[in-house]
């Protein structure tokens, strides 16, 4: 088995050029070569069976290779009355630049390149001017002449240079191999873009490695990590291409791509770890922070010392707070009749620490009466909690817990719950009595605002407070 490939061939192909501009069937930038040669139709391509005459081509695309084709005489007559038509039109009005590049592109096809390039000379002089300049550099450019094309923008961009100038620029740089200019060039532009310059700066700098010239080649890599960022990250290639420059100059990774990976991980593993040590080391400050309050309720001064500390007197009816670190501690009580020792445990839990402390007390000889309260707030309302207060005697030390403030000492302030605003209102100024009240009273309220009586109730509550206090720390003595 085997296939027999006909097709067509073009041989014996002369006068060839090329050019470099937009395909006119796939529209892309391309290589365009113009030539003529003579097709055959052939087996396997190369053996010729049947001439079909000598050809013009025309503009055959390197990308698609497609292109236009014309028997050779009239494709001859056809440019040539061309010529002599744009020929009249020009000497006509040889300051014209439009008609001047016409004939340019006309003489392009019709005559060999050395006649171009006179006739372009012949532009230059004849039609001075920064248009000239203009469509002579894009077409030194087409004519793949890219050291005359550089030469042509360099003038235009000495009169005003602007970033897609620089970018032209840099890409015929780099086609003549000057990649350093082109670096230069890329990396002056005002505004980078991603997609405009990432991809050349890259091929500049691969282009500088594959010359030798690794060590600037990485310095065009660190330009773009530095203008790019992360974005550069995201493209494996340029990565990987990192990798061999660092391998090939032995310089430590500039990009450590592990511990980016790393860093997610471990950016939340110690901010983790740095609260939880705040939260220990607040924990032992509070735990360091506690207070003792010591309660005479006799009618004679008694000394304390706690733990072997300096002794020091606690007064009739008198509360002495002592700054205590948590643990357990020893309490000696001297009165005029009699002295003792307690063991007194100071611990909370380390919830109980932030969030509700206990109140330790020490009562001399249980005399103080304490009373214990637990009031319940207007917010607690759909708690349905009932306010409790205990009457505490006799006891030598306790550790008081769930209650708002120790012994009768009323809050210095009131802050009101604002949904409950009028409910406390009407409550405090209902209890005129005994203002400690107010607060049970709330359970059971629920009506009109008095707020002109807000601030006297306060007052009286608190004042209620110490005539409580009064009231009941004298009422047991022992003697
Ligand atoms: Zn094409």
């Amino acid at each position: 088995m085997f296939h027999i490939a006909f097709g067509f061939h073009y041989f014996r192909k002369r006068n060839e050029k090329t050019r470099k501009g937009g395909c006119e069937f796939c529209g892309q930038e391309a290589t365009l070569r113009t030539y003529e040669a003579s097709k055959w139709f052939t087996l396997y391509h190369i053996i010729p069976i049947v001439p079909l005459g000598r050809k013009q081509i025309v503009h055959s695309c390197s990308r698609c290779s497609k292109h236009r084709e014309a028997p050779i005489r009239s494709w001859k007559r056809s440019i040539q009355a061309s010529f002599d038509e744009m020929e009249r039109r020009y000497l006509a009005d040889p300051g014209d630049l439009s008609t001047a590049m016409e004939m340019l592109h006309l003489i392009d096809l019709r005559f060999p390149e050395e006649q171009t390039i006179a006739f372009a000379q012949k532009i230059e002089q004849d039609i001075p001017g920064m248009e000239t300049i203009g469509a002579l550099a894009e077409w030194y450019e087409y004519l793949m002449r890219y050291k005359d094309a550089i030469r042509f923008y360099e003038l235009l961009a000495q009169t005003e240079d602007s970033d897609a100038l620089k970018r032209k620029r840099a890409e015929l740089n780099f086609a003549v191999g000057e990649y350093t200019r082109a670096y230069t060039l890329l990396s002056s532009v005002t505004t980078a873009d991603f997609k405009l310059d990432f991809q050349a700066l890259f091929e500049t700098a691969k282009a500088l490695r594959r010359n030798g010239n690794a060590r600037e080649g990485l310095l065009v890599m660190k330009h773009i990590l530095a203008t790019f960022g992360e974005q550069t990250k995201k493209e494996s290639l340029f990565l990987d291409e990192l990798e061999s420059f660092e391998t090939e100059l032995h310089v430590a990774p500039i990009i450590p791509r592990r511990s980016l990976f790393r860093m997610e991980i471990v950016g939340p593993i110690v901010s983790g770890i740095v609260v939880i040590i705040g939260f220990i080391i607040a924990n032992i400050v509070l735990a360091q922070m506690q207070t003792l309050y010591v309660v005479n309720g006799l009618s004679t001064s008694a000394g304390i010392s706690v733990s072997g500390r300096m002794p020091f007197a606690v007064l009739h009816n008198e509360i002495v707070k002592v700054p205590i670190e948590e643990g357990d501690h020893t309490v000696s009580v001297t009165v005029p009749w009699t002295n003792y020792s307690i063991r007194v445990s100071i611990n909370n839990s380390i919830i109980e620490r932030f969030l509700m402390k206990h109140v330790f007390v020490v009562n001399v000889c249980g005399s103080g009466a304490l009373i214990r309260e637990k009031i319940v707030y207007a917010g607690s309302l759909a708690s349905k909690e009932e306010p409790t207060t205990d009457l505490l005697v006799g006891k030598y030390f306790s550790a008081l817990q769930g209650i708002d403030y120790p012994f009768t000492t009323p809050p210095e302030k009131i802050t009101l719950d604002s949904a409950f605003k009028k409910e406390i209102r009407y409550c405090l100024f209902l209890s005129k009595a005994d203002a400690i009240d107010i607060l049970s009273s709330l359970t059971n309220f629920n009506s009109i605002p008095q707020p002109k009586y807000m601030k006297r109730y306060i007052e009286a509550h608190i004042a209620g407070g110490e005539k409580r206090l009064r009231k009941f720390i004298p009422l047991v003595e022992r003697e």
